[in-house]
């Protein structure tokens, strides 16, 4: 599939193009192909390709740099490919989630010849799956210098509003043990199980911050989500294991929010089992500040967490913004209003056009 100039030039056109490119996770060399194909004659960007990640950099020596960011797979097809449109709505597999929003970087990137910013672009494979094959994941790791910038927007669906930052999340194991004994003589064992208790009592009584950060309100929590143990319908049980979840706002990297869950359950057996970082929202600086006035003024906190914490382990502040409506992204009847990737299309071109 050639992307000509006419459709590079039309974001709509531009969204169905690339939702009707098949790319399933795992099949993104087609539709990499198709946005390398694109970029690589412009004069005004440098390409670099990486597995089927593509990089494209404006060098026009200005003193900020801004990346728009988007990934290229969907999840499976689940009967709604291609795309199909009526009137202001178009239907099918990656509208939402999120070809609309990755068609508007590559819409700014063929034609905003002359940013305000240097601009970067980042198209990358394997989003939907573990995040040990994402794109953006393995550049951050092995080339962070392509990434460098000083704002960062991911194109996800958010329904063309300013989604700032991110929440963390880690997952902690308390582990509670005792000893074993046969369930007719009880008093010669511990009861494992038991000692969860005041495990519990912690939890129930916890009182979840809320914080604001550059404006946001966050909203943080922790809770349970697995609790196992028992041997045998006879047995007094020796382990029992409560698996805890910790979102944390961005005023908290993850070592404090590990010192915090420690303090949470002092006297316990603590181990971590899983963390990713949260983002700060970044709405301090200018070039984030510029950003959210030119869609519209609104923003809110990001609660979930995306890949824009990738970028704040490289210490990039970034924020989420896309014509698609998150409660649609991996749906059967996925779709996106058109309007929706107008507005946004106007809110990016105005923000990167020089004046
Ligand atoms: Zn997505």
């Amino acid at each position: 599939m050639v992307l000509s100039e006419a459709v590079l030039a039309d974001p709509v056109a531009l969204t169905r193009a690339l939702c009707d490119i098949p790319s399933v996770s795992w099949n993104e060399a087609e539709i990499c192909d198709a946005v390398e194909a694109a970029l690589k004659p412009l004069g005004h960007l440098t390409t670099e390709r990486v597995g089927n990640t593509l990089i494209a950099r404006t060098e026009l020596g200005r003193d900020k740099r801004v990346m728009l960011a988007g990934h290229l797979d969907t999840v499976p097809v689940n009967d709604n490919f291609p795309t199909r449109t009526e009137g202001d709505v178009m239907w099918g597999l990656g509208t939402s989630d999120m070809k609309s929003g990755t068609a508007l970087a590559l819409w700014i990137a063929a034609t905003v010849t002359d940013p305000k910013f240097d601009l970067s672009f980042a198209f990358y494979d394997c989003e939907e799956i573990e995040a040990e094959h994402n794109g953006l994941n393995k550049l951050a790791k092995t080339r962070p210098e392509l990434l460098a910038a000083d704002f960062a927007i991911l194109l996800e669906p958010t329904y063309g509003l300013v989604e700032a930052g991110c929440q963390g999340t880690m997952r902690a194991r308390v582990t509670l043990r005792g000893k074993r004994a046969h369930s007719a003589r009880s008093w010669k064992g511990e009861n494992a199980i038991h000692r969860a208790a005041p495990v519990l009592e912690r939890l129930n009584a916890y009182e979840a911050r809320e914080v604001e950060v550059n404006g946001c309100a966050y909203h943080e929590g922790l809770n349970a989500v697995f609790i196992d143990g028992g041997v045998a319908g006879n047995v007094i049980p020796d382990e029992c294991r409560v698996e805890v979840n910790y979102r944390f706002a961005p005023d908290r990297d993850e070592a404090a929010a590990e010192a915090h869950v420690r303090e949470v359950f002092d006297g316990f057996e603590v181990e971590i089992t899983d963390s990713a970082p949260s983002c700060r929202p970044g709405l301090d600086r200018p070039e984030a500040a510029e950003f959210v006035a030119a869609a519209g003024g609104e923003f809110r906190a990001k609660l979930g967490w995306t890949d824009v914490a990738r970028f704040a382990t490289l210490g990039i502040p970034a924020v989420n913004f896309g014509p698609g409506d998150p409660n649609l992204a991996h749906k059967q009847d996925e779709r996106v209003e058109i309007p929706r990737i107008l507005s946004c299309a106007d809110a990016l071109r105005a923000y990167v056009e020089a004046p």
